[in-house]
């Protein structure tokens, strides 16, 4: 008996032509993350990847955490393999799973033959794996509409497979797939979620943050830079781009009317993003907006900041609410990274009374005022560049 892993694909088996694609980019994904773990053989057949150790010990608990967090995944699960053989099927669930069905009190067995040349059909399988289990066991009794755990046995090509339930993968599909865009990062709970959800729909990211020093503090960065490692552990490697943005906030502050401040600060940050996803090949902006949430997400506001970008500017919490965003912020463990005290830029000079339906005639008479590619070119100079490994 030998443990490997059955990773199951998700969404990818609906694709048409593109299939072989989808496919090929997950395997390479999965090779590249279980390195650190040991050495494997990876074999993709039959809507199943195989993960089949090749060395003498790895640590499936770890394996585990690295494969619940690779998109393109709907199911996974640890799996005993074993000969095509009844004999050692019914032999390898009492040995493999006895540690959990002991402390179980209900239980059925499901099978599935994908080798048809295997004698026996999946209904006879179950029964007779379920017999042995209950001599086995005797506490344990069978449920066939609840069971506490599902013993399943696959008979495939290379061999046969008991497993107990699998767990959920992190669903989507492979980054990669699905090209690759810009997300404006700050340090609060959104962002990060929103750059999750897009990774999610196979988008490759890079990272820009704006950051003022001396208003917001090296702490800040470091923040900004713990909190797309959280992310880049699904989404894989990200570049981060800090851009420098003091000038541009006390210029703004000095020359334009204050309550248009916030309207026309995000104008800059969708200007610069939008030159800087260009150089790295990006084709849409992410940011981490909620209609309604703040003065400056107000659908009158949007209209505002949209004007400025040519990209498109995808909002995947647009429709959410704070509570839902944290949910998923503490699914990826973002949140306690996004809940420590550190200044974003945006919390620097806010206006007391922002406008919440700017109308563009006003901000762009307010920008009028400054000298708006002066500012963007000597910010886009000075930006700093770091490397997020997943
Ligand atoms: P978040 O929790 O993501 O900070 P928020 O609710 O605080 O969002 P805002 O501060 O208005 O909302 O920012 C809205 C969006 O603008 C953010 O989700 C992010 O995409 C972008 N953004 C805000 N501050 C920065 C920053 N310093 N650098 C880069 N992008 C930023
Ligand atoms: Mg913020």
């Amino acid at each position: 008996m030998r443990e490997v892993m059955l990773i199951k694909l998700g969404e990818i088996v609906l694709k048409g032509l593109n299939r072989k694609n989808f496919e090929d980019k997950l395997v390479r994904t999965i090779k590249r993350r279980i390195a650190e773990h040991g050495e494997f053989r990876v074999i993709n057949q039959q809507s199943t990847i195989y993960l089949i150790p090749q060395g003498e010990t790895v640590d499936f608990a770890r394996i585990e955490k690295t494969v619940g967090k690779i998109f393109g995944i709907s199911r996974y699960a640890r799996a005993a393999q074993c000969d095509k053989d009844l004999a050692a099927i019914k032999g390898t669930a009492v040995e493999y799973l006895g540690g959990v069905l002991s402390k179980m009190r209900t239980f059925k067995v499901e099978s599935k033959r994908s080798d048809k040349k295997f004698s026996l059909k999946s209904p006879e399988i179950s029964a007779a794996v379920g017999e042995r289990i209950l001599e086995a066991f005797p506490h344990l009794s069978v449920d066939v509409h609840n069971p506490e755990i599902t013993v399943t046995v696959e008979v495939r090509d290379f061999g046969a497979y008991v497993r107990g339930d699998s767990l959920p993968g992190a669903g989507g599909i492979p980054v990669g797939t699905g090209g690759r865009a810009a997300v404006l990062i700050s340090g609060g709970i959104d962002s990060p979620v929103a750059a999750w959800m897009l990774a999610k729909r196979g988008v490759e990211l890079i990272a820009i943050h704006f950051a003022s020093p001396p208003y917001t503090s090296l702490r800040a960065e470091q923040k900004v830079e713990l909190l797309l490692r959280k992310v880049a552990e699904f989404a894989g490697k990200i570049t981060m781009i800090t851009v420098p943005f003091t000038e541009i906030q006390e210029d703004i502050k000095k020359n334009c009317a204050e309550d248009f401040f916030t309207v026309i600060m995000r104008r800059f940050m969708m200007r610069i993003s939008e030159i800087i996803a260009k150089r790295y090949r990006c084709k849409a902006l992410i940011t981490g907006e909620s209609l309604g949430q703040v003065a400056s997400q107000t659908m009158d506001a949007i209209i505002c900041t949209n004007d400025v970008a040519k990209m498109p500017i995808f909002r995947p919490l647009i429709g959410m609410d704070k509570d839902e965003i944290v949910e998923i912020a503490r699914k990826i463990e973002t949140f306690e990274t996004s809940i420590l005290p550190y200044e974003d830029c945006c919390t620097v000079f806010t206006p007391k009374h922002p406008r919440t339906k700017p109308v563009l005639s006003d901000i762009q008479r307010e920008e009028s005022k400054i000298n708006c590619e002066n500012l963007i070119r000597s910010a886009i100079e000075a930006i700093k560049i770091t490397e997020i490994l997943e």
